[in-house]
């Protein structure tokens, strides 16, 4: 049985998902599944394939083949035609894809409907580019001719998480079938209906069997036997550190290149002369949207000393008006994903209160969530100093943490105080000031008075430090997915 839900009403009923591999959908060889709970009231609402080293084994080798057959033999433009179309599709199914992840992550409808249209501009974008992306010829010696070619890499394995499964398929997976690679996705166990989907959808709109496999189940089964195996060219990996550190070993072992996308603990920076009405709100939407589960959160908040009462009063008043509930609620935020990621941040509330930190504001969970649900209550502490794990570590829940500091060189400094580097803020209307900021922040994405900007597909992301490394998002994704070859041709007698 193919997994077609049409909605959310349609999904009350148990359903059971399968894998991609090789154009058809398919159980685990050995017939295991998993159970997926709705993290909105913690029931089970569907179950997939617990795929194991045997059905990677199947997917890489689904992969190759299309590499040698009709996949491969494709044009750039052929290629990007496809990705083209499917996006089209992808939009065709906006509701339904909607639904799904909202069921799925509990995110609110809206939100799951940008993610969608998100994913439909992925394949857009990279649909657009798989025939703009050039080689070069190089002046070398009298009588030779040398030419640098770009070339996939062949087949690329993307282990992705559960916070966006759609806009992170569409993140890794476009720009690899741009670039002609064949792809083997594991989505994370815990939201990977939309993944699924989309990869039923891709075969519906005519892309070649093999091109995208999709091997759900556990990260340390399926996950490790991608990481590990030896007919892979090339990973790309988003989620926790501990996580990326034994896939960069991994790929280590077979020579492979990774590209690691991890976590962060992203700072803005206010300075005495923010204009609050610009950074109010989106400080706040910055922390408790998709519930804090983002990776590029904005999780502190650095003050000038001069403006912090007021300033944190302003900010707690909006803060306070955040509302947790269900996804057809569509209110700023929803439930955690699951049990363990609801005790870890109820874990980091009560150790910033053990720790000594004001509480300057809460939002609510709205009445008539559902019992089961993984809600929290989204807060907002002050810290007197900078002693604080919660200042340092990333929570992955709507937690912000506010200091105040003095000047420049100590907002850049506190900025730089933790192991992540993955997006930062400056909030002033000082133009030296903001150039000088940016420039000393630790970070691969700084922002000057704006968060985020919608997610930016257009915009080279990644990290430095801890919080990874390579790039995705933008054209140096396809560089990214892709290997030169030089040819020197002697032309002479
Ligand atoms: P996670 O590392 O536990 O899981 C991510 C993926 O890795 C899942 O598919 C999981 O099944 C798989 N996995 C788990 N153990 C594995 C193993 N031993 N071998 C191979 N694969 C394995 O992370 P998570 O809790 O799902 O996601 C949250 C983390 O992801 C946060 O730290 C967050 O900051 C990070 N994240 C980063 C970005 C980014 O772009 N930098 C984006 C989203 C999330």
């Amino acid at each position: 049985m193919m997994c077609r839900p049409a909605g959310l009403n349609n999904l009350q009923e148990k359903q059971m998902a399968k894998m991609v591999i090789g154009g058809k959908t398919t159980d685990a060889v050995s017939g295991m599944t998993l159970d997926v709970l709705s993290p909105t009231d913690g029931l089970v609402f569907s179950n997939i394939p617990r795929g194991q080293a045997e059905d990677v084994d199947l997917a890489v080798s689904a992969a190759r083949s299309a590499l040698d057959g009709k996949w491969g033999k494709l044009t750039a433009l052929e290629r990007g035609r496809l990705l083209l179309r499917l996006s089209q599709t992808i939009l065709d199914h906006i509701d339904e894809l909607t639904q799904l992840e909202a069921k799925d992550t509990g995110k609110a409808l809206t939100t799951a409907r940008n993610d969608i249209l998100a994913l439909a501009r992925y394949f857009e974008y990279y649909g657009g580019g798989a025939d703009k992306i050039h080689g070069q010829v190089i002046p070398f010696l009298n009588d030779y001719a040398v030419q640098v070619i770009r070339e996939p890499l062949g087949v690329t394995a993307h282990v992705i998480p559960w916070n966006y499964p759609a806009q992170m398929l569409g993140r890794t997976v476009a720009p690899a079938l741009a670039m002609g690679n064949a792809c083997v996705v594991k989505p994370a166990e815990d939201a990977c209906m939309s993944v699924i989907r989309v990869a039923e959808l891709a075969l519906e709109t005519g892309l070649p069997s093999g091109a995208l496999n999709i091997v759900t189940g556990l990260g340390e089964e399926a996950g490790a036997s991608l990481a590990k195996h030896p007919g892979i060219n090339f990973i790309s990996f988003t989620g926790s550190n501990e996580v990326g550190v034994l896939i960069q070993q991994a790929a280590a072992l077979n020579a492979v290149k990774c590209v690691l996308e991890l976590g962060g603990k992203s700072a803005h920076v206010v300075f005495d002369d923010v204009n609050f009405k610009l950074a109010v709100p989106a400080i706040v939407r910055g922390i408790v949207g998709n519930t804090g589960q983002t990776c590029t959160a904005g999780s502190r908040l650095l003050v000038q000393k001069g403006i912090y009462d007021k300033f944190m009063a302003a900010l707690a008043e909006e803060f306070s008006k955040t509302r947790a509930g269900t996804p057809e609620m569509n209110l700023n935020c929803g439930p955690l994903i699951n049990k363990a990621q609801f005790d870890r941040v109820n874990r980091y509330i009560k150790k910033g209160l053990e720790d000594g930190m004001t509480v300057r504001a809460e939002g609510q969970i709205a009445e008539g969530v559902p019992g089961g649900g993984y809600f929290v209550t989204p807060t907002l502490f002050s810290a007197k100093d900078h002693s604080s794990v919660l200042l340092t570590e990333e929570i992955f829940g709507p937690v912000l943490v506010a200091l105040p500091f003095s000047d420049e060189a100590e907002a850049i400094r506190l900025a730089n105080a933790t192991e992540y580097g993955l997006q930062g803020a400056i909030w002033t209307e000082n133009g030296g000031r903001q150039q000088r900021v940016a420039k000393g922040m630790k970070a691969g994405q700084v922002y000057i008075n704006s968060f985020g900007a919608g997610g930016g597909i257009e915009l080279p992301f990644g990290g430095v430090k801890k919080s990874g490394h390579g790039r995705e998002k933008g054209f140096m994704a396809l560089e990214e997915m892709s290997t030169t070859k030089t040819i020197v041709q002697f032309h002479g007698e």
